[in-house]
């Protein structure tokens, strides 16, 4: 971290807001800039010395443009603070709680348009202006008016501001980009900078051709109208004619904020109009006040922006992987980046083919996707920024493990190593052990587990049991983030105390399915009886036939195996038969996934989820649609509302007591 890195990241995100701002033309996603923003806060926090009041942190907005009459803002109007996860959300939550306990925050969409200023006197709208650079912005009440929701005379006698968001829908936005394609014209990217780029035309008729929309979030003399909350205030202008956004919720708890955050991510794409995230702003205006502003943005509310799904970064590099099926896969290295929540430093190029037909090169500038819980992939390289050091793209012809020739497989685009004894068969056997049916270890799916083999963080099975050792490198490099190298963690720790058939199952002994796994659990009680028993009883035993207990001698006869089992039980893996089978006849959890939340007063959170899985339930950390049951003790949050949402049974602690007869 150096004063050079300071400048050079000053002298982007000034570029980067000339682009934006004035010119209405980006030439990087919003995602890199809030990246280059944050390195730049960081920066400065840690050399306050190296903070200037020119520097892009300090400043709101862009430039005013000479062309438009200017006009100074009687109050400042500010951006608004980022969050990026939870955890954040929660820091800001704290810093509220510090000074207001009881807290109640009202939560609205972030429209993603641009802000603008109304002022009326005597009831008629004198003009309309945008942000500018806070202080000074532009005269743009000629477009205003072409904008049928905004009224021109409202019932108010009086000054009167109103401050909100002018947007272009999305279905306006895809007819304008038609038609500018059709034109010859360059293509807006975004609803945003269409919107801006309308408003901010000197003559009114294309403004008006637009279709552009308002609503309105904002009274900043709310206190002075008598309104106690800011809710109060939005109901006010509503009256007055103003469109107000219906997605608006008052929350009494960070958590239902939460709730609401995640209930939108699930809608946004259901809105005719864009939003690039939620606004939480505290309710009571007297509270507002006292927390008041820094020189940017008010100390009251915050903007949470979702996760990009798209984002551009450098490809550093590109390497091979093996998958279980021994398939060769090429994947680019790239300079971190935060995409759809996460930091990735690894993408899919997927083939040869692949990277060939989009031209991508080791050195370009490239737009990564990560859409959901979709592996991040690499859609296509910036031509317009190769300066010539760019390398192109060569396959490999041998495997990167064990050098046999790779043969490409009739009308198939992959590359195969086909040699049995290849890595790729390890990776095949740790798969299946953490799999669902066998360990069930949530968050160490195939790909994640593939990732992880080939950066040596888990070589064999035993190694996922020491996957902590590698906590920072994972946080760090595999952008897993803290809370989810937490949750892998202790999800890990869980699968220890499985029941003998699940380890049985996952040892991945040829002809021991599932239910197999379950009948020898069910009969010997633990591993070791299952290891001594003899040719005989094993054969007694139902649907057990020669090639079963073959299979079984062939594993207990090889050393390797015997070490595992050894090895295993060392680490503190349980190899006993847990389930009670006259309980697990009767339980309703039986082969359900059960979720706890809340104050427990019956049993300790650890002996319900013991007691649970003893009636055969799985039990999960987390609410989704896969969840079955919802027991609650008191105080339940947001999973109780999530579970509410999906129409999920839920059990009280009492119910609980009840079923389960205890
Ligand atoms: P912002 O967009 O992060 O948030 C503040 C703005 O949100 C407000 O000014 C207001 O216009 C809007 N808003 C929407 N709904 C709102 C609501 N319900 N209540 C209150 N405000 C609401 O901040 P900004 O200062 O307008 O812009 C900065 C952001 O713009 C950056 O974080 C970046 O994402 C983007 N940007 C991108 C580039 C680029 O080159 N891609 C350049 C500059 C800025």
């Amino acid at each position: 971290m150096t004063l050079e890195r300071l400048n050079e990241i000053k002298k982007l995100l000034n570029e980067y807001n000339y682009q934006y701002y004035v010119l209405d033309n980006p030439t990087v996603t919003d995602q890199e800039y809030d990246r280059l923003m944050q390195e730049l806060q960081d920066i400065e926090m840690k050399h306050p010395e190296w903070l200037t009041s020119d520097s892009p942190s300090q400043r709101v907005g862009g430039q005013v443009l000479d062309s438009f009459t200017k006009i100074t803002h009687e109050r400042m109007m500010l951006s608004l603070g980022n969050v990026f996860n939870e955890e954040e959300l929660y820091t800001f939550d704290d810093r509220i709680k510090e000074i207001y306990p009881n807290v109640e925050y009202v939560c609205e969409l972030k429209i993603d348009g641009l802000a603008v200023s109304l002022v009326y006197a005597d009831g008629h709208l004198e003009y309309g202006a945008t942000r500018g650079d806070g202080t000074i912005g532009e005269d743009i009440t000629h477009n205003v008016k072409t904008i049928k929701s905004i009224p021109l005379s409202i019932d108010y006698d009086g000054d009167f501001e109103v401050r909100g968001e002018i947007y272009m829908p999305k279905q306006s936005f895809e007819d304008l980009n038609k038609q500018r394609e059709k034109d010859g014209e360059p293509l807006f990217a975004n609803p945003r900078n269409a919107a801006a780029g309308s408003v901010r035309q000197l003559d009114s008729s294309i403004a008006a051709k637009r279709k552009l929309d308002a609503f309105l979030y904002m009274v900043p003399t709310a206190s002075e109208m008598e309104c106690q909350t800011h809710k109060e205030s939005l109901d006010y202008i509503k009256r007055l004619g103003f469109k107000t956004n219906p997605m608006t919720r008052v929350c009494s708890s960070i958590q239902e904020v939460w709730s609401f955050i995640q209930e939108m991510t699930e809608k946004r794409n259901t809105f005719p109009y864009e939003i690039d995230g939620i606004v939480i702003k505290v309710n009571h205006i007297q509270q507002q006040e006292r927390l008041g502003y820094t020189a940017k943005v008010p100390k009251w509310a915050i903007a949470y922006k979702f996760p990009a799904e798209e984002v551009i970064t450098k490809l550093k590099d590109i390497i091979f992987t093996i998958g279980r099926t021994g398939q060769i896969t090429p994947n680019a290295v790239l300079e971190p980046v935060r995409v759809a929540g996460s930091t990735v430093q690894r993408a899919t190029l997927h083939n040869e083919d692949n990277v060939k037909s989009k031209d991508i090169r080791v050195g370009d500038y490239v737009v990564v996707r990560k859409a959901g819980d979709v592996i991040p992939e690499v859609v296509r390289s910036l031509k317009e920024r190769r300066d010539g050091s760019e390398k192109e793209f060569e396959m490999i012809d041998e495997c990167p493990y064990c050098h046999s020739k790779l043969v490409r497989k009739e009308n198939e685009a992959a590359y195969y190593c086909l040699n049995n004894q290849c890595d790729s068969k390890k990776i095949e056997r740790i798969i299946h052990f953490a799999s669902r049916d066998a360990m069930n270890i949530e968050g160490l799916g195939d790909k994640i587990l593939e990732q992880f083999y080939n950066l040596g963080f888990v070589k064999s099975i035993e190694d996922i049991y020491d996957l902590y050792k590698h906590e920072q490198e994972i946080i760090e490099i595999e952008g897993f983030g803290r809370k989810s190298m937490d949750n892998l963690i202790e999800a890990i720790e869980k699968s220890k105390e499985n029941s003998m058939e699940k380890v049985l199952f996952g040892l991945g002994i040829k002809g021991i399915g599932a239910k197999m796994a379950d009948n020898l659990s069910k009969v010997f009680k633990n591993m070791d009886a299952l290891l001594e028993a003899t040719n005989e009883q094993l054969i007694s035993i139902k649907d057990v036939g020669e090639t079963i207990v073959d299979s079984i001698n062939r594993f207990r006869n090889d050393s390797d195996s015997i070490a595992l089992i050894k090895n295993l039980k060392i680490l503190g893996l349980n190899m006993d038969y847990l389930k009670d089978t006259s309980l697990l006849q009767e339980s309703i959890f039986n082969g359900k996934t059960v979720c706890v939340t809340g104050t427990l007063e019956l049993m300790t959170r650890k002996e319900i989820k013991e007691y649970l899985a003893r009636l055969g339930a799985n039990v999960t950390g987390s609410v989704s649609k896969k969840t079955d049951y919802l027991i609650c003790g008191k105080d339940a949050g947001s999973k109780l509302e999530k579970a509410n949402q999906l129409g999920i049974t839920v059990i009280s602690e009492e119910e609980f007591k009840e079923e389960v007869s205890l």
